[in-house]
């Protein structure tokens, strides 16, 4: 058995977080790739290593002087090696980095330090080789990650090396400067070494017991999932529920490798499981209810519309030539609705219109805003009877009115549209409903 670990940032904060990294590295002989995070916040108001290093980048361009701002960094890190009684200078380093900081070496390579320099921190105390991600995750000349290339090169790279450390988040280009991918990256880092080592589990540390059946911001104490599909991941995802970055997802579905979401502070718990696809039951009739406010709905109205063909096409090309991606298109005899998000429309509306007038000449033109979207999300509501009567009669009972339906065809989530407004009552009636009184 193989696995490869990622741990997040609050994971690798201090010198206490570190040593239960670890314990639970050595707990399981099979943790043997492990992907670190830059040391994140320590309490709550903290600034994660990563800000500070792009802040002292950017005064370093501003032509300040950043002594001050590197000394304050160093002495994080001095902090973890302290704490863990590591006979480890890292002061070459940070004159290096200072010294590259000045030549302008870019925001990329001053953001990848954070990563780097934790990576030879707990490749020491674990006593794994360190393996510096500029030598093996490659990005194309524009700056686009190579996956076939890197998977090549890793697999020969890590084939006889048993335990290794590679900083996540970054790689280098073809000329050798460093490049990060997007914030929250090293997910992908560990994404990626998991499908080169073929490891039968990918498991993400960080600071929930796995992803929640619902926003804590709402309900009080969700439930965790125990077992989702990448699917109804994305689903939920799409609506804002997010445990990981969404690209740490294509590596590892592409090779049928499960994603585990783990919790550093509480090893025990068995967290989330992301799989491909599996014949478990989830435990209740839907896995995880989300949602989105900041719609709108553009509802055009038209007289014996239901025999003018092509008017749809017309209606989504003015959209469409507008740069505008809608969400929903809801329709009736005579209307026709369609739901865009409201900031993206806002600054186009009367352009919008305009267009619509001129493309179907309708009677009507009515906009309605501040809606929001909530996804009911499971594979378990496929074939279920009564999921939409249970959904619609909780919202009734809690006196929310629907503003719009839609069931994907997969039968794999149920969305609704409701006033902003309504927003969190409606998910926690849905959340009583489904979750808490069927456990
Ligand atoms: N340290 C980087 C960030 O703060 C990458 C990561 O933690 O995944 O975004």
């Amino acid at each position: 058995m193989k696995k490869a670990v990622k741990f997040g940032g609050s994971s690798l904060a201090t010198a206490e977080q570190m040593k239960k990294v670890a314990k639970i590295i050595r707990d399981d002989d099979s943790r043997r790739y492990v992907v670190p995070s830059a040391p994140g916040r320590r309490y709550s108001d903290d600034a994660k290593v990563t800000d500070l290093l792009y802040q002292c980048y950017d005064a370093a361009m501003r032509g300040e002087d950043i002594e001050g701002r590197i000394a304050a960094i160093k002495a994080r890190y001095d902090e973890i090696i302290g704490g863990l009684g590591l006979d480890l200078d890292l002061s070459d380093e940070f004159a290096l980095m200072q010294d590259l900081f000045m030549r302008k070496a870019g925001r990329d390579y001053a953001a990848s330090r954070g990563e780097y320099l934790n990576g030879i921190i707990l490749a020491k105390y674990l006593d794994y080789r360190f393996i510096d991600a500029a030598e093996v995750i490659l990005f194309d000349e524009k700056g686009v990650f190579d996956s076939e290339n890197t998977n090549d090169l890793l697999r020969r790279r890590l084939e006889n090396l048993d335990r290794v450390v590679v900083p996540g988040f970054y790689g280098a280009m073809p000329d050798g400067s460093i490049k990060t991918f997007s914030r929250g990256g090293s997910d992908i880092t560990g994404s990626i070494i998991a499908r080169a080592v073929r490891a039968d589990v990918y498991e993400n540390w960080t600071d929930v017991s796995g992803m929640l059946t619902s926003d804590p911001h709402i309900v009080d104490n969700p439930e965790p999932i125990e077992t989702i599909t990448y699917r109804e991941l994305r689903e939920l995802a799409y609506m804002g529920a997010t445990v990981m970055h969404e690209d740490a997802i294509f590596p590892v579905r592409r090779e049928g490798i499960p994603i585990n979401i783990r919790n550093t502070n509480r090893p025990q718990d068995p967290g989330t499981m992301i799989v491909e696809s599996t014949c478990r039951q989830p435990k209740h009739l839907i896995t995880g209810v989300a949602g989105k406010k900041g719609f709108c709905s553009i509802n055009i109205e038209k007289e014996m519309m239901n025999s003018e063909i092509g008017f749809g096409r017309r209606v989504l090309q003015v959209i469409e030539e507008n740069g505008i991606s809608f969400e929903h298109t809801p329709s009736g005899i005579d209307t026709f609705s369609i739901l865009v998000h409201q900031s993206e429309f806002a600054e186009k509306e009367q352009s919008v219109i305009a267009g619509l007038h001129r493309a179907v000449n309708p009677s009507s033109i009515d906009l309605e805003s501040d809606l929001a979207l909530i996804a009911i999300v499971g594979r378990g509501m496929k074939a279920a009877k009564g999921t939409a009567g249970r959904l619609f009669s909780a919202l009734a009972l809690a006196n929310i009115n629907i503003k719009m339906i839609d069931q994907g065809s997969s039968e794999l989530n149920i969305i609704i549209g409701v006033r902003n407004d309504d927003f969190e009552a409606a998910i926690r009636a849905i959340y009583a409903v489904f979750i808490e009184s069927d456990m």
